[in-house]
């Protein structure tokens, strides 16, 4: 195991927590021990590894500003592993009463093969009460001869009593730079070649903890061996190529079906997660939109010629609109493997221009809609919208279309527009909505507001400013065309009325 293999011997080598070694270091140095330590942080940010080299510190026979030897018996017996008093205990497999207990009648018994005898209780808020009151107890009074150090990814379920009698270490995730660094070090030592952007990528992924990290890299060179590039990195953490997404994306902005496809085959052939890459070209459009509609976009956006390409379009923003939501009607449940569901959303999109498309059946890997295309009209302005099947009304469609789109942005605020409100006026630069209840027109005015303008901007091709209002329901004739409206349409389909009519 790489970890292992390189896991920091010194307080020098540890990586990120500066603020920790430093205060540690100094302690030991001018020889304060304390008799008890809580150690708390994310997993995989070098607790364990600190608690050990504290360990040896605590013990060893020639320590040098605060950092052990390595070299003299205790040091030598804890990094074997098999020093007696180093006694490491899990707490989430022994976390009862009797383990507690179990430990607080050795705790006497003075120290066979070190000076101190060590105690490292790892995830201890996993102790259950009975065991946490036992601990209490022993960090009272504890022997001289007995030093704690307690570990925990969970600081808020310790409770305040132990905390209290603890000296107090916050490990902090390890920055991007710092995994970098201690990468590159493992990889002039083992002889692997990878460059830097897939370093970074790694980090990314591990989101500061330095053991996840060593572990990525172990997988990616065990997969694709000593030289590895940036491709095989994300391939092999199932991340996807910035620069395919926005690639997809630049193809539907030129209309270009061909380069479109040919993005779904490639991605697909080389085992990257479909639906993962779906979903990243939607996040990507997603930002390119609102760019897109302001009056002066960002002048130094990472996605700049993207946005320039929206905005030559007349019907740009409509248009990926139209490619949002059919890529995320996409579905890869049948088959995760398959980029039949992107290629025929491409089509659909970009013969279809942006108009909602008509369901598309997939015949013998072929796209419905690649077989039937859809004209165009000249000059590239936005086709007029196609007669819908269900005679709903425009502001039904919209107030449905908004509430799908929101629901792709943050499902638990979308709640609030489902079903709960009319659409009073949405053709000009405002758009009122009116509500029968105050909850959700209170959650709609405040946390929604910004995501419901920037959606209904989407949908309606303009920029919005929304209004809501409460409405009476019992006093709005409105409510009653719409009921009718309705009604009319369910006969339209066959029903027939059931009731007092
Ligand atoms: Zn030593």
């Amino acid at each position: 195991m790489l970890y292992g293999k390189w896991r920091p011997r010194g307080f020098d080598e540890v990586v990120g927590q500066d603020h920790i070694v430093r205060t540690l270091r100094n302690a030991l140095a001018s020889g304060q021990v304390a008799h008890a330590y809580l150690f708390s942080g994310p997993r995989g940010t070098g607790k364990t590894t600190t608690a050990r080299i504290l360990a040896r510190s605590l013990n060893c026979a020639n320590l040098t500003d605060g950092e052990p030897c390595n070299t003299c018996p205790p040091c030598r017996a804890i990094l074997a592993g098999n020093a007696l008093d180093l006694i490491e205990m899990d707490a989430a497999s022994n976390r009862g009463i009797e383990d507690i207990r179990d430990l607080r009648e050795k705790i006497a018994f003075a120290p066979s093969d070190l000076t101190k005898k060590v105690y490292l209780l790892d995830e201890v808020h996993m102790l259950t009460d009975g065991a946490f009151n036992a601990l209490l107890k022993t960090l009272e009074e504890p022997p001289p001869h007995a030093v704690f150090i307690l570990a925990t990814t969970d600081l808020h379920k310790v409770p305040a009593t132990i905390i209290s009698r603890c000296q107090r270490y916050d490990f902090h995730r390890v920055p991007n730079e710092a995994i970098i660094d201690r990468l590159q070090f493992i990889c002039e030592q083992e002889g692997f070649s990878v460059p830097r952007d897939g370093l970074l990528a790694i980090a990314v992924q591990s989101r500061g903890g330095l053991r996840d990290a060593i572990t990525m890299l172990e997988q990616v060179t065990a997969r694709y061996g000593n030289a590895v590039t940036v491709e095989d990195v994300r391939a092999a953490m199932g991340q996807v190529s910035d620069s395919r997404v926005a690639g997809l994306v630049s193809a539907i902005l030129a209309d270009d079906l061909g380069t479109a496809l040919e993005i779904a085959r490639t991605v697909a052939d080389d085992g990257i997660d479909i639906a993962r890459f779906t979903r990243a070209t939607i996040d990507l459009m997603r930002e390119i939109v609102p760019e897109a509609l302001k009056r002066e976009p960002a002048a130094e956006h990472p996605q700049d010629e993207l946005i320039a390409a929206t905005r030559a379009r007349a019907d740009g923003v409509r248009l990926l609109a139209a490619a949002i939501a059919e890529l995320a009607k996409a579905d890869f449940r049948l088959d995760p493997a398959s980029p039949i569901p992107l290629e025929v959303a491409c089509a659909a999109v970009i013969l279809g221009g942006g108009l909602p498309a008509q369901p598309v059946a997939v015949a013998g890997g072929v796209p419905a809609a690649a077989r039937q295309p859809v004209e165009r009209p000249a000059g590239g302005a936005a086709p007029a919208p196609v007669p819908s099947n269900t005679p709903l009304s425009r502001e039904e469609k919209f107030a449905r279309d908004l509430y799908e789109h929101c629901k792709m942005v943050n499902p638990s605020h979308a709640m609030w527009l489902n079903g709960s409100f009319e659409v009073l006026e949405m053709d000009g630069a405002e758009l009122s909505l009116g509500f029968q209840r105050q909850m959700p027109m209170g959650k709609v005015d405040t946390v929604c507001r910004a995501m419901v303008e920037e959606q209904a901007a989407v949908i309606l091709g303009h920029p919005v400013t929304l209004k809501v209002t409460l409405i009476d329901g019992s006093a709005q004739p409105r409510r009653e065309t719409r009921r009718g409206h309705l009604a009319e349409a369910a006969k339209a389909m066959g029903a027939t009325p059931v009731g007092k009519d």
